[in-house]
């Protein structure tokens, strides 16, 4: 039975100072790591935030809650951080690098009090977005009680203004429906999960992953899917055949869009090589055997328990020239938050930088069959602009303006909607461009980005699915959504929970509007 967890979300209090930002400084964590604590940087950042929307809101006499909730608090964020990068040296928990004159990143958004402007510049034009990297666990699982250490990972990552009880509530499947489908423009999303070696450790196990794709699918009566599910597999846990089994009858019930590895773990903390012939190559040959095309590993960004010596992108790289017909994802693009990202360096050890080397050694083309996405990098260098800039301008040049694709690893943030008008805002100046050879962020090249990167690695047509879309009831109650809310009858787009019980959103998906019975 198809359960979406309990019904205890409690009322959050709205008169307090501290609602939440739609992109705080600091810390932020996407649920896989430990983050770093809050640096004096971020408090000071976040403070100048708050002290700008307050002046925003006044000054067109809105109260600070319903201000908090419109683009123009996105756009004051952003403009703070922009301000904040303009210092002379860039510096982020910890490390710094010498800083070139001029900004590398700016965001092209209107002063925050117009918010009628902000709402028409980041709400975008209706592109067609893809997100290949989110992530809902099951609460009441029996990885709950099996695996204490990723529990304490999951709730390393729930954002702080989450007040439900159990917390994990907070990144359940109706979390996850509202978040994605109702308070953001995702239009498809491929959900994944974190490391695991089976059903009674994983946060979201392979069945309940197809649940969750066949409860949207309910939803949106029949109109193109906009859920895809990735099977997570551990060859380097137990007998191989037994991996090879379970992708087998993996492909049999589901099939996923997509098998995932994380070389850096096991429960012994113990990675592998996907170039073991023991180990990687077989479980790739048999993806490519059962016609799963696309494989994807986790790289960079370190988790609990995670082994360094196989985190490094070059085994992946390196198989990709002896599988021309496989297509292969790396998760985070080997970002590490521990490595401050500034002009290519090829002897770096961490970081976006080995991925580029490892392509240079292998001799991988742009826009070949190693692709990349942008979760978690995206949301923790936006506030750092001119490291997002050297970063998304050294994916676009070296992986392909065609290989980059949107993630975000919603619903760890809550609402990936923050996420999706930063990025619209985003530019890479002219002097980066000049100085170290990075593409504009055109229309063309963020459309390319936010769904048709993604859209040709899976098969999905985006002009259907938005046809789809047209008609269906999920879209179309996405209005309804922006009623209640203004009326905080449901979770702001920003927050990962609201003002309201779970009971509502889950009363209100199952209107009669939707098949959906949750039980
Ligand atoms: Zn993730």
């Amino acid at each position: 039975m198809t359960t979406c967890g309990r019904f205890s979300r409690k009322q959050r209090d709205q008169d307090g100072g501290d609602e939440p930002l739609p992109l705080p400084a600091g810390p932020v964590s996407n649920g896989e790591f430990v983050p770093a604590g809050e640096t004096a940087r971020d408090r000071a950042v976040d403070q100048l935030i708050r002290s700008s929307i307050d002046d925003a809101a006044a000054r067109i006499g809105l109260d600070r809650r319903r201000f908090l909730q419109g683009a123009g608090a996105v756009a004051a964020s952003l403009a703070v951080f922009e301000l904040a990068a303009c210092s002379n040296t860039a510096t982020s928990r910890g490390a710094s690098y010498p800083h070139k004159s001029g900004q590398g990143g700016t965001f092209a958004a209107p002063p925050p009090q117009d918010t009628e402007a902000c709402q028409q510049a980041l709400a975008g034009n209706g592109e067609f977005i893809f997100d290949v990297h989110t992530h809902h666990v099951i609460p009441t699982g029996p990885w709950v009680q099996d695996a204490p250490d990723t529990v304490g990972l999951a709730l390393g990552m729930v954002p702080a203004a989450c007040t439900d009880n159990p917390q994990l509530d907070c990144v359940d499947r109706a979390s996850y429906l509202h978040d994605l489908f109702l308070a953001s423009d995702t239009t498809v999303a491929v959900l994944t999960d974190l490391p695991n070696s089976g059903p009674s450790n994983a946060p979201l196990p392979f069945t309940e992953a197809l649940s969750t794709q066949q409860i949207t699918d309910g939803l949106v009566h029949g109109g193109a899917s906009r859920v895809l599910v990735e099977n997570i597999i551990y060859p380097n846990v137990g007998a191989l055949n037994a991996t090879l089994d379970e992708m087998t009858s993996a492909v049999q019930s589901g099939p996923p869009a997509a098998f995932k590895v994380y070389t850096a773990w096991s429960p012994t903390g113990q990675g592998f090589s996907l170039e073991d012939p023991s180990i990687g190559l077989p479980t790739v040959q048999h993806a490519q055997d059962l016609g799963v095309k696309v494989f994807v590993a986790h790289k960079g960004l370190p988790l609990v328990n995670f082994d360094p010596t196989f985190n490094h992108p070059e085994d992946m790289v390196a198989i990709s020239r002896q599988f021309p017909d496989m297509n292969f994802v790396i998760y985070h693009a080997a970002w590490d938050p521990s490595h401050i990202e500034g002009p290519y360096d090829a002897t770096a050890t961490i970081g976006i930088d080995t991925l580029l080397a490892a392509l240079d050694r292998h001799n991988v083309p742009p826009n070949d069959n190693v692709w990349v996405d942008l979760a978690a990098v995206w949301r923790q260098l936006l506030t750092q602009p001119d490291q997002a800039a050297h970063a998304l301008g050294k994916l676009l040049s070296r992986v392909g303006q065609e290989r980059v694709m949107w993630g975000t690893d919603a619903i760890w943030y809550g609402s990936p909607e923050p996420q999706i008008m930063a990025m619209r805002a985003f530019q890479i100046t002219s002097e980066f461009q000049d100085l170290y050879n990075y593409p504009a962020l055109t229309d063309e090249v963020k459309t390319n980005i936010f769904g048709l990167n993604a859209a040709i690695l899976f098969g999905i047509d985006p002009t259907a699915t938005r046809c789809a879309m047209t008609t269906d009831p999920l879209a179309a109650n996405i209005d309804e959504s922006a009623e209640l809310r203004s009326d905080g009858a449901l979770p702001s787009a920003w927050t990962p929970h609201g003002p309201t019980t779970r009971r509502q959103i889950l009363q209100w998906l199952a209107s009669p509007a939707t098949r959906w019975n949750p039980t």
